[in-house]
């Protein structure tokens, strides 16, 4: 049977809950325990997959097809380890579940309520991660205690600590510890005041995590200890790291958090192997060189919007051992010609998935001057799409090329809906989603950087280049590089005469990570790396 951990997070939303709750797998990970990773939303949504990334910032999507919340992205990253469709639920689709049932009338006529129904249905979320190999479920609760929409699933957390004992049960609560200028000093109340809103619930914490922006002194932790009645010991500091957030595991586990879930659970295991991890923490703080990589997006300017893109360079940066700038350029800007400089300043240029027409002729501006200036280019989904929007107009003369998705009446609609997607209306249920093979052509730069010519990746799309055109781009010099098991829809793409010009429909820097950088992001910075040197 496995233990649980809970994480709710307290005062204020933005604190980093996901990136602990992360730090915290690795460290379970690095102690030998194997562990499952679950992120409980809330809100309303049945799933994020068509929330704006404005407001819910990315997508993530798992081998299986879910679309989930970026917290999930965190937890792969860190640990090394697949999430699924079971590692991340919204209230939405829990209460979804217990309509169905008793709209089935599997509730015998019973009065349908939160407290059990919800609850019950909460716990048996939960609980589906209980395989037979599975040490510790470690389960974030998303949002703020206080949140009426949060209450039935702390509710059901609570429950879980009485049913399966207190001793197989750990409940660790984020909170904030603000510094205030003008007194000049760090104030403990929200924190008070948070962990007693728990307890009313009838949690009591075993451990806190503070995040704060300044050192905790000891007479803050003992006054944080006795108010929030937890042991000084469990009183954990998490100040805003200085290089990366990458360094988080390795400050949670020197204050003893490690240890202490381990007393705390009763599972005995040898302390943290984390040498691996303090290596590739060197390497990311002690670069040599820097490259700098310009991504083109809608939502560019959001940290949020492109977080595993953004992960994803830091690695393939990693894994040369230089620091990265990036830098962001809004699609739109990049209409108007003025812009264009700010291309032809980066040393690769990136141009990431997206939905909807809004900075598309931006996008294939960028494209058309990195495809003529030898600029290093990776383009994923939207991105690989606008590039062969940019070739067929630019290479093959195909004026008004479009996707369909922008222009149904294009006169070359060289990206467009395959016709068994065109019967489907639902919003959520059109998609290309998750895991599924590719096939590379041998002795292409994709081919060569997989080191394999069979690969896995992870989808989420609905257009697909038009097979009409297939001929076309590739007399004109378009190498199709890549075709999806039925060697018929378009997966990758290359340029022969460019020094690394690569896209894919596929979405490559979901699987990247810091201790395993994906291999079109690691040449993908190489290339650029060559670039910035021959050019200085
Ligand atoms: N909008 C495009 C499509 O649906 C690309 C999607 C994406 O970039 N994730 O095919």
């Amino acid at each position: 049977m496995a233990k649980y951990i809970f994480i709710t997070g307290g005062v204020v939303s933005s604190l980093g809950k996901g990136l602990t709750a992360a730090s915290i797998g690795r460290l379970l990970i690095s102690r030998g325990l194997s562990i499952r990773m679950q992120k409980l939303d809330p809100y309303l949504n049945v799933d994020p997959g068509t929330m704006s990334p404005f407001q819910h910032g990315e997508v993530f999507v798992t081998d299986d097809g879910a679309e989930t919340d970026l917290d999930l992205g965190h937890y792969e990253r860190f640990t090394g380890q697949r999430t699924s469709r079971k590692s991340n639920f919204t209230a939405g689709r829990i209460y979804w579940e217990v309509l169905k049932k008793e709209r089935r009338g599997d509730y015998l006529g019973g009065t349908v309520q939160m407290i059990p129904h919800i609850t019950d249905e909460i716990k048996s979320c939960i609980r589906a991660q209980d395989e037979d190999d599975v040490d510790v479920i470690l389960c974030e609760i998303g949002g703020t205690v206080g949140d009426i929409e949060g209450l039935t699933f702390l509710e059901a957390i609570r429950q879980i600590g009485l049913e399966e004992g207190r001793e197989n049960v750990c409940y660790i609560h984020l909170t904030y510890v603000p510094f205030i200028k003008a007194a000049g000093e760090v104030k403990t109340k929200p924190s008070q005041q948070s962990v007693a809103k728990l307890r009313e619930i009838g949690i009591l914490p075993d451990v806190l995590i503070c995040r704060t922006e300044v050192d905790l002194q000891d007479d803050v932790r003992r006054k944080l200890s006795l108010f929030c009645n937890v042991p000084p010991h469990a009183v954990i500091v998490e100040k805003d790291v200085t290089h990366s957030i990458y360094e988080l595991p390795v400050v949670l586990s020197r204050q003893g958090l490690d240890d202490l879930l381990m007393v705390h659970l009763r599972l005995a295991r040898p302390p943290a192997q984390l040498d691996e991890w303090n290596a590739m923490l060197d390497r990311l703080i002690h670069p040599q060189g820097k490259v700098r990589i310009g991504v083109v997006g809608k939502y560019a300017e959001l940290q949020d919007a492109y977080k595993s893109i953004f992960e994803a360079i830091q690695h393939g940066a990693l894994a040369h051992g230089v620091a990265v700038e990036i830098i962001k350029i809004p699609a739109e800007e990049l209409e108007d010609d003025m812009a264009a400089d700010r291309i032809l300043s980066v040393d690769g240029l990136l141009i990431p998935g997206g939905f909807g027409g809004r900075g598309v002729e931006g996008k294939i501006k960028a494209i058309q001057m990195t495809r003529e200036h030898r600029i290093p280019f990776l383009g994923i989904c939207l991105g690989m799409q606008c590039a062969i929007i940019e070739f067929a107009r630019n290479a093959c003369g195909l004026d008004g090329a479009q996707s369909t998705e922008f222009d149904k009446d294009t006169p070359h609609p060289v990206v467009c809906l395959m016709e068994e997607q065109e019967l489907i209306q639902d919003l959520g249920g059109s998609m290309r989603l998750g895991a599924s093979t590719t096939l590379l052509q041998p002795e292409t730069k994709i081919a060569g950087a997989y080191g394999s010519e069979t690969i896995e990746e992870r989808h989420r799309h609905r257009y697909e280049v038009n097979p009409a055109y297939y001929d076309t781009f590739r007399e004109a010099g378009l190498v199709i590089s890549g075709m999806d098991g039925s060697r018929q829809l378009v997966e990758s793409i290359e340029i022969k005469d460019h020094p690394w010009f690569v896209a894919t429909q596929y979405h490559p820097e979901f699987k990247s990570e810091p201790l395993n950088p994906h291999p079109l992001f690691r040449d993908f910075v190489g290339a650029a790396m060559t670039g910035s040197w021959a050019r200085t």
